[in-house]
């Protein structure tokens, strides 16, 4: 096993078991090196393995980092494959939306694309096998009744869960000439749906749930979307998973800690179909403060609305991520930070986001834009002069080069940055104040203009011809720098400003609603998520931006080019404070 003393940034402690969080040293290396060695494996061979149920979320984005990585790393390679043996929820809408998605984040499966739907024949025929060798019959049980026999696991009075065993169905000794006759007639469409079942037969007394004879296979009149009306029977997943696994050769079946207790099922359904030997081992699910992960849940937004769609800029989606401005460099230095760890735990989505930041200060063209627009006149510039200025196109990276910004006598700068009366420490404009304008001249405020409301319309003030661009004679140091773009000349945008999707740091924690009825999730629902700003000013540059371009707008943060709108719509993808070092520094001892 690895190093197992680091506790790499963003775990936030979880309150069980703080100490055991992201052991650092990841241990899935440590066993596929183990299995090579040994030669219990020859080859290294991985699998993702999405059902077609709904779009990729980041916490898939773990799991798929995780399998690409792993079969990188030890000269292997990693299989698609579509786990999709449930009919009534899949559809090639997600099937398409999950490769895409897959490909954005720059992993690539080449040609090894498969789908569970296409082993249907080969999982009957496995079954058969198991069938013949008396460990699976036919069972006439309801599904309910089936849930009822096999009994739950209590918590006592000590609280010590026990599982009390559970029963034999009446038909679980049915000779193996029986079963393989219903089996086939269950295939056939004899019989309807939920009517019978195929079960493994292990042990109806054993303590794990998961191995008390489950059901492998069921009737469902259901047309699939790749193989149609061609079945009426679909294996379940705990069956399916590892004999498909198995079928591609996979030796290291990569899945989240969920699945640990089905791992002893995995074990058997291969040892008795009598198949290659994968070997599963479980990491830690991702999970996000503010955000839930589970399709189920996301679904559950998407369907009633609470957001545009998959891929609503708050949606914990790729697509979501993506159409907010993360970039895939961004996402994969977050999984590198998070780590492989076997505990569960909560992550800061501010470490995500000091992810993003790092990346977009890299990358992004700086350029202007006010927000809350407010009119500023240069009472000494004369009337439709206009000048150009050289501004900088990114700081961090000088082959962006400079761009030509118009300047002119009526400016928008932001409402926020003029005071009529300021308060302490306050270096932006009042009357009397000078700040400089970015990349242009200082000026100094010289009085403001009120409509009848007594709401401020414009600031007046005059500039200083000497202090073009950043020069500035040492009697005229400034302590403000506010940010600008010409009235004349700028672009109109829209601009969208989104916060945490959910309030609470953990949505999944429902309190009861005032009337004594459970809550919902959906209760936790930040009201002020989305913030549509319709009239706001950027610089004309803007108006090539593509879809999906992204920018700092100075001193506002980072924004990315969205589709649809009236005018450029711009999503903020983050601001430009790191919250993430302040949260470090608070947790430091
Ligand atoms: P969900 O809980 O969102 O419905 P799922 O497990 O049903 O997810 P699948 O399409 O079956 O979704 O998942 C594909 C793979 O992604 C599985 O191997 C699963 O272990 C992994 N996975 C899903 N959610 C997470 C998560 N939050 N963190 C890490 N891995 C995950
Ligand atoms: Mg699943």
């Amino acid at each position: 096993m690895g190093d197992g003393t680091k506790n790499p940034p963003g775990a936030v402690s979880g309150a069980s078991n703080p100490g055991a969080e992201f052991p650092g040293g990841d241990f899935i290396s440590d066993f596929i090196a183990e299995d090579l060695k040994s030669g219990r494996f020859g080859y290294v061979h991985t699998r993702f393995p999405p059902e077609p149920n709904g779009w990729l979320h980041i916490g898939h984005c773990k799991a798929l980092t995780i399998d690409f990585s792993m079969a990188a790393k030890f000269g292997g390679k990693c299989n698609l494959r579509f786990d999709d043996t449930n009919p009534e929820k899949e559809d090639i809408s997600y099937v398409e939306a999950i490769k895409r998605d897959i490909r954005w984040l720059g992993f690539d499966w080449e040609d090894r694309e498969y789908y569970a739907s296409d082993y249907y024949e080969y999982l009957y025929e496995l079954a058969v096998t198991i069938i013949k060798k008396g460990r699976a019959y036919v069972d006439d049980l309801t599904e309910d009744e089936i849930r009822e026999y096999r009994g739950t696991a209590v918590p006592d009075k000590n609280n010590i869960t026990f599982t009390p065993p559970g029963r034999n169905s009446p038909w679980r000794d049915r000779p193996v000439e029986e079963n393989l006759d219903l089996f086939a007639r269950m295939r056939s469409g004899e019989f309807p749906d939920g009517s019978k079942t195929l079960r493994a037969r292990i042990d109806m007394t054993h303590p794990n749930l998961n191995m008390r004879d489950p059901v492998m296979y069921r009737i469902r009149r259901a047309t699939h979307y790749r193989t149609g009306d061609a079945w009426c029977i679909y294996p379940m997943y705990d069956f399916q998973h590892p004999l498909s696994d198995a079928r591609e050769g996979i030796t290291h079946s990569l899945c989240s800690l969920e699945y640990e207790i089905h791992r002893p099922l995995y074990e058997w359904f291969i040892k008795e179909a009598g198949v290659f030997p994968s070997r599963q081992i479980e990491f830690a699910r991702l999970n996000l403060t503010h955000t839930v992960l589970s399709k189920r849940w996301l679904l559950r937004l998407v369907q009633e609305k609470h957001v545009s769609g998959w891929d609503d800029p708050r949606m914990p989606t790729l697509a979501g991520l993506r159409r907010r401005g993360y970039t895939p460099e961004a996402l994969r230095d977050f999984m590198t930070r998070i780590g492989i760890a076997k505990t569960d735990s909560m992550v800061d989505i501010a470490l995500l986001e000091y992810c993003l930041r790092e990346d977009l200060n890299k990358k992004a063209l700086r350029v202007m834009a006010v927000l809350n627009p407010l009119k500023l006149i240069i009472e000494n510039w004369e009337e439709g002069k206009t000048e150009e200025l050289e501004a900088v196109n990114n700081p961090e990276d000088p082959a962006a080069g400079v761009r030509k910004i118009c300047f002119s006598r009526e400016l928008w700068i932001e409402r926020e940055d003029f005071e009529e009366v300021p308060p302490p420490k306050y270096f932006r404009l009042f009357p009397g104040n000078s700040v400089r304008l970015r990349y242009g001249y200082i000026i100094t405020c010289t009085g403001f203009d009120k409509d009848a409301s007594g709401r401020i319309i414009a600031v007046r003030c005059t500039y200083d011809s000497e202090t073009r661009g950043g020069n500035a004679p040492d009697n005229r140091r400034v302590r403000g720098t506010i940010h600008w773009v010409s009235a004349s000349a700028a672009l109109p945008l829209e601009v969208r400003i989104y916060d945490h999707l959910f309030t609470p740091e953990r949505p999944m924690e429902v309190a009861p609603r005032p009337d004594g009825s459970p809550g919902s999730f959906t209760d936790n629902l930040n009201p002020g998520s989305l913030t549509v700003i319709p009239d706001a000013w950027g610089e004309p540059c803007l108006a090539r931006a593509g879809e999906g371009d992204r920018f700092q707008f100075e001193r506002l943060g980072y924004f990315v080019r969205d589709s649809g709108g009236d005018r450029p719509v711009f999503n903020k993808t983050i601001g430009l404070r790191d919250t993430w070092a302040k949260i470090e520094k608070k947790g430091k001892p």
